[in-house]
């Protein structure tokens, strides 16, 4: 939530009886005294991150100490202890895989016992445990970090390249995350942001950023899908562009479809190819990683071309002897295998538009960014789908960080752009005694910012307290959404039962992130809110299914003045249907399990 009602975040762990470890970030976030003269737009990736800054009114992206355009997303504890972010980071994933953080992107602000994340635990090399208020953390040796600590660490690697290059202090920034994250997962990033020392002058959503470099420069007046499918996460968004104003109008995507994805399906292969010709695998986590090292290389140079040979010596052991795996894999070979996690991005372009009553002629211009879009299969599906090419024009992995950059740009002149945004994903509340049924307050698809008002009654003479619980999804029940947080009432007016009535106003801004708002409406009073994510997801969820502290009247009305619709467009959208559930585990699963002993 955008208040500061939150928990402060949890802070390093270090194993008692460990030697202390140095992580160089604050325990709570420490706002920089001065505003620096620069800003500069981040995009924070699941595999890396980019960063640039307009500099005499041209967008350009900052290069690494080493001359790279991006800075690997990964966070490391090495074997003297010292936590190493970046490339040095990398430098150590394929010898130490337990103790190298890659893709927090997709954990980051999820609750440890969602079932999307319990359903992807084996798919990581490293220990994911859980925070003291129920979100995910890792675990590296002795040294337990949240995610969004992990997150701090390369936001501040990202700025202190940034400095290094502009050679002068950068504490203001625009960083962009998936159009489908959820509010907390936007809300871990912001504090993140924070805990790296950052202004973050707005949350912006990846495919609007794109959008934003798309447009530089030029005069367009489009639809455009921007279809952005990165190393993690997948989303479709489609925009409409005139001159300055840049409206989303239908979003949809997947937090857990990326390039890691097509690499696992690759790492199954490899090891039935093994198999094949030696027998069981008995691989431990150094041949995991280095099979997954060699089917990303194998992935990016079917880009290019035909086939492509592996060799990987000593990988593992049969009947004692260390053993090579030796396979060559075709382009061919390499389409079958994730055939089927293309089409899943297809299926989602087609109800994004669907959710707006369009169909794929309807669109002018399709953008390709992320790494993963440069692959020929997904080039040709799109062709397909869309009966065009889609466009060349934006640079697949700097689009998104020049777009926020010229963002950052633009929220220091007077003549900014115009963003409108919608909501991802739809907000309700939980129903007591409704057998977990959830009452939708904002609906998904609906333009940013929005204001919605819920209103209750007591159920008990002189109730002082009301537990409102909130949650993120498409479905009915609470099953089905994601648990975002209670919020608290107190200091309600004394009054007979069902006398009492309280209105609460749910308010998602610019940036998607909630607030809420509490009204008596006998004498118009605020009532005092507080915010909580204590109890974990499934605690809450019995709750909300047995509980009745306040009565279920479920009205949602548009109050007076609401802030929402600033402008002719689209309002709310019927239900979409939910989202497919996370990846099947393509045979992996089990293998990581034998090997973390999960
Ligand atoms: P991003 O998060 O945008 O940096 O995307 C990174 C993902 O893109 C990783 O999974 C990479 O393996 C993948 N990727 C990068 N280059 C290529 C390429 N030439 N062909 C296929 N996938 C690629």
């Amino acid at each position: 939530m955008a208040d500061d009602a939150h928990p402060p975040p949890t802070p390093p762990r270090v194993e008692p009886g460990a030697p202390a470890i140095e992580i160089g970030l604050p325990d709570r976030p420490v706002p920089p005294s001065r505003r620096s003269r620069i800003s500069i737009g981040i995009d924070l990736g699941t595999s890396n991150s980019c960063a640039a800054v307009v500099q005499n009114g041209r967008p350009r992206v900052i290069p690494s100490r080493d001359g790279y355009n991006t800075i690997p997303s990964m966070v490391a504890l090495n074997q003297r202890q010292r936590v190493v972010v970046g490339r040095n980071a990398k430098g150590q994933l394929l010898f130490s895989p337990a103790r190298t953080v890659h893709g927090a992107k997709r954990l980051v602000g999820r609750a440890f016992d969602s079932a999307v994340v319990q359903s992807m635990l084996s798919h990581f090399p490293y220990e994911v445990v859980s925070t003291e208020d129920g979100f995910c953390a890792v675990r590296l040796g002795p040294l337990t970090l949240s995610m969004e600590q992990v997150q701090a660490l390369v936001l501040q690697e990202v700025k202190g390249v940034a400095e290094n290059f502009l050679g002068e202090e950068v504490n203001r920034a625009v960083i962009t995350v998936p159009a489908y994250y959820s509010e907390r997962q936007r809300e871990a990033v912001r504090r993140a942001g924070a805990l790296a020392g950052l202004h973050v002058e707005r949350i912006l959503n990846e495919p609007t950023a794109a959008a934003l470099a798309y447009a530089w420069g030029r005069n367009v007046r489009e639809r455009v899908l921007v279809y952005d499918l990165g190393g993690g996460t997948f989303d479709a968004s489609v925009l409409e562009l005139a001159d300055r104003v840049y409206q989303v109008v239908s979003t949809g995507g997947d937090t857990f479809l990326g390039g890691v994805d097509f690499d696992q399906r690759i790492v199954a292969h490899l090891v039935s190819e093994f198999e094949r010709q030696h027998g069981p695998f008995q691989g431990d986590a150094v041949a995991f990683s280095r099979l997954t090292d060699a089917a990303e290389r194998a992935k990016c140079a079917l880009s290019e071309q035909e086939r492509f040979p592996i060799h990987l010596p000593y990988l593992a052991s049969v009947d004692g002897s260390p053993t090579a795996l030796d396979v060559t894999l075709t382009r061919t070979e390499l389409e079958a295998l994730v055939a089927p996690l293309v089409e899943r991005t297809v299926r989602t372009c087609a109800r994004v538009l669907q959710d707006k009553g369009l169909g794929p002629g309807d669109v002018d211009e399709v953008i390709l960014v992320g790494g993963q879009s440069r692959m020929p299969l997904v080039q040709e599906r799109i062709r397909a789908f869309f009966g065009k090419a889609p466009s060349k024009a934006v640079h697949p992995d700097e689009a998104v960080a020049v777009g926020a950059a010229l963002l950052a740009q633009s929220l220091d002149s007077a003549e900014g752009v115009v963003l409108i945004d919608v909501v991802p994903i739809s907000i309700g509340v939980g129903l007591p005694g409704g057998g977990g049924r959830v009452k939708r307050v904002i609906e998904r698809n609906s333009p940013l910012p929005v204001r919605k008002e819920y209103q209750l009654a007591t159920t008990k003479d002189d109730q002082k307290t009301f537990d409102l619980w909130i949650f993120e999804g498409e479905g009915a029940t609470v099953a089905e959404c994601q648990y975002l947080g209670t919020v608290q009432l107190t200091g309600l007016p004394r009054g007979a039962k069902g006398s009492v009535r309280i209105a609460v106003a749910f308010e998602l801004g610019e940036e998607c992130l909630l607030t809420v708002r509490a009204r008596e409406l006998g004498a118009g009073r605020e009532v005092e809110v507080t915010f909580t994510t204590k109890g974990t997801p499934a605690e809450v969820k019995k709750r909300v299914e047995k509980e009745a502290s306040y009565a279920a009247a479920g009205i949602v009305v548009p109050p007076p003045g609401a802030v929402g619709t600033p402008h002719p467009g689209p309002v709310a959208h019927p239900a979409p249907a939910a989202e497919p559930p996370p990846p099947a585990s393509g045979g992996l699963k089990g293998l990581w399990s034998r090997i973390t002993g999960r």
